[in-house]
C-alpha cells in the first residue's frame, strides 16, 4: 500500500519525513522513497541519481571507509610502538 511505510523511524514513535523545501513554504510531509532520504516526487523516484558504486564525485578518497580504517590501524600500530618504548624505559629505570 501507499502508506505503508508512512512510520518507518527506527523507534516507531515519529515517522520520518521527506523535508523537502515546498514553494508555498514549509516540508514536505511524504515518507522518503524505499532506501531514499526523499520522497519520489523530490529526487526519490526510481532511477533518479547515481548508481549505487558511481566513483563520479570522488575526488581524493582521503575520507573513504578504506582509507579511514587503514590510517586507525597505522595509528594504533604506532601508539603500540610507543607504549612498548615507555614501558621499555620503565623496566631500565627499575634496574638502576
Ligand atoms: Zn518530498
Amino acid at each position: 500500500m501507499f502508506n505503508s511505510n508512512l512510520r518507518s523511524s527506527a523507534d516507531g514513535s515519529e515517522p520520518h519525513r521527506c523535508g523537502a523545501k515546498l514553494r508555498q513554504g514549509g516540508a514536505c510531509p511524504l515518507p522518503p522513497a524505499h532506501g531514499k532520504r526523499r520522497c519520489f516526487q523530490h529526487g526519490g523516484a526510481r532511477g533518479i541519481g547515481p548508481p549505487k558504486d558511481s566513483q563520479n564525485a570522488r575526488k581524493h578518497g582521503f575520507f573513504s571507509r578504506a582509507a579511514i580504517a587503514e590510517r586507525r590501524r597505522i595509528n594504533a600500530f604506532i601508539r603500540a610502538c610507543l607504549q612498548t618504548l615507555r614501558d621499555f624505559d620503565e623496566m631500565q629505570e627499575r634496574e638502576r
